[in-house]
Parts: C-alpha cells; sequence; structure tokens
C-alpha cells in the first residue's frame, strides 16, 4: 500500500471501501449492503458533500439555489431513503423537481448504456439533447464528468485534438473538483490529456510539413517564408509539446506512487517521456 500525500505525526490515515467519485447515495448503498455499516464521514452527512455538490441541480424556484439529497436511514427496514430539497428556498420534490430528476435520469440512462464507440457521430449527435439538462447540472455533477470523458473519447477518434482536450481539461477539473487530493488525481487523467496533447502537436507539425509522416516529427522543421507565420505555428507546436510533456511528468509522477517505480505503467510512462523530448530539440532549433 502507497500513501498519496505525506502523513503528519499523529494522523489518522484513512482508506476508502468505495468509488470517491460517486456520489453520497451510491457510496452509501455500497457500504450498506457491502460492509453493513451506516457511514457518517463528514462527507456523507453534508447534503452538499463538502462543497462538492457533485449530485445538486440548479433549483427551478429561486435563482441561486441548488437541489441537493437529503439521505435518511430506516434501521428497521434497513433502506436508505433519499428526498430531494433545495438549500437555498427549502422547496421539496415539487413537480418541476420530479420533471428535472426524470431528465437527469434519462442522460444517466444514456451515459451510462450508449457506447461512445460504437458510432462516435451518432453519440455526438445524441448528447446534443441533452444540453439543456446538463446545464442545470452543478459544474462537479459526476453526469458531467462521464458527459466530457464521452466526448473527449469522440473527439479523440474523429482527430479533432484540439476540441478533445477542452473536454478532457472538465475531467480533469471535475476531478480534482471531486478527490481534492492534489497528487491523487488519476494517472488516466494526466496520461490523456499527454495523449491529445503529443497527437495535437504531430498533427500540427504534420500540417507544416506535409511529407512527414510521424517519425518525420524528429527531423527539423522547415523555415516558412512568412516568417510571422513560422513563428506562431512553432510557437503553438512547442507550446502543445511542452503541455503533454508536463502532463506526461504529472502522471509519472502519479504512477510512481500509486503504482510503484518498477511498474508497468511508470516504465511506459516513462518511456513517452523519452520519445517526446526528441522532436522537442527540432522544433526549438528550427526558431
Ligand atoms: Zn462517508
Ligand atoms: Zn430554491
Amino acid at each position: 500500500m502507497r500513501c498519496i500525500q505525506d502523513i503528519g505525526q499523529d494522523e489518522g490515515i484513512f482508506d476508502s471501501y468505495v468509488d470517491l467519485l460517486e456520489p453520497t447515495f451510491e457510496r452509501q448503498q455500497v457500504l450498506l449492503q457491502s460492509k453493513h455499516f451506516l457511514c457518517r464521514c463528514q462527507r456523507c452527512l453534508d447534503p452538499t458533500e463538502c462543497g462538492r455538490y457533485i449530485s445538486s441541480f440548479r433549483c427551478p424556484s429561486c435563482p441561486s439555489g441548488w437541489v441537493s439529497p437529503i439521505i435518511s436511514y430506516n434501521e428497521k427496514d434497513n433502506v436508505l431513503g433519499r428526498l430531494w430539497r433545495c438549500l437555498d428556498c427549502k422547496q421539496e420534490q415539487n413537480d418541476m423537481i420530479i420533471a428535472i430528476l426524470k431528465d437527469i435520469d434519462a442522460l444517466k440512462q444514456f451515459l451510462l448504456k450508449k457506447s461512445w464507440s460504437e458510432n462516435t457521430a451518432e453519440y455526438m449527435e445524441s448528447a446534443k439533447q441533452f444540453e439543456k439538462t446538463l446545464s442545470l447540472l452543478h459544474n462537479n455533477h459526476v453526469l458531467r464528468l462521464q458527459y466530457h470523458l464521452g466526448m473527449t473519447n469522440c473527439l479523440d477518434t474523429m482527430e479533432n485534438f484540439k476540441e478533445a482536450i477542452v473536454h478532457c481539461m472538465a475531467v480533469k477539473r471535475i476531478v480534482k473538483a471531486i478527490l481534492r487530493v492534489q497528487s491523487g488525481e488519476r494517472v488516466e487523467c494526466y496520461e490523456l490529456m499527454a495523449d491529445l496533447y503529443e497527437k495535437f502537436f504531430l498533427q500540427q507539425l504534420g500540417s507544416r510539413m506535409p511529407d512527414a509522416g510521424v517519425d518525420g516529427a524528429a527531423s527539423p522543421a522547415p523555415v516558412d517564408k512568412d516568417e510571422s507565420v513560422s513563428i506562431s505555428t512553432n510557437r503553438a507546436i512547442r507550446d502543445n509539446l511542452e503541455h503533454s510533456n508536463r502532463y506526461l511528468q504529472k502522471a509519472l509522477d502519479t504512477s510512481k506512487v500509486c503504482y510503484g517505480e518498477d511498474d508497468e505503467n511508470t516504465l511506459l510512462i516513462k518511456d513517452q517521456i523519452k520519445k517526446l523530448t526528441v522532436p522537442a530539440k527540432s522544433a526549438t532549433g528550427s526558431n
């Protein structure tokens, strides 16, 4: 076992039985069924999950309230109850709230059941009908995380790396907002970002040198006739390369902690970093 942050003297060490990216009701249910206890940690007792709001949505009755779950436990039947209430105006589960909950459930079913990899274009088209529902969700809502992850993968498949990076940034932001532990951000997030930046970098480099394949990235970029274009393109390429390197470095740091120095995943990232630094020199040298 490895720790993901420094531990002070006499400080408690915690481990979790559940996926921390799940909302309280889902975590509580897993704990109740598999571990037979009702968790009473700070996050579980707070309807906002200590300011995370990962299952909250805009209140239809007041301007700035968030409708959040109030969870109760019926000891006799050993079941959890969930009542939705606006934390500002205290409005409880009226028809408007129930209608929004239905829309949210439809979005959840779509994200759960529809696979982006089967038909990317169709997936993106179907996702459009959920725009209104998505706009009601809190920025940290767990379904937003799933949505942005799906979009990242779709756009990656369609080789629209620039747009994919924007969605991946949203994924990273939400994971960070929910998990809150800096080094505990998921390795996959960093790897995905690094991968997208790398592809975007190669795409830009490729568009400058039509004859060059992936291997051609290592050869010096030719000097453009229009120097202002050349400098800005070179800068964009270098920026993406730097981003890619930075995210790979973060992925490496996290992987070392989570999986270990000699782990297959860690070695793979090290290898990627080595490969990526080769074109860096030539891109710099061409300026
Ligand atoms: Zn808890
Ligand atoms: Zn309200």
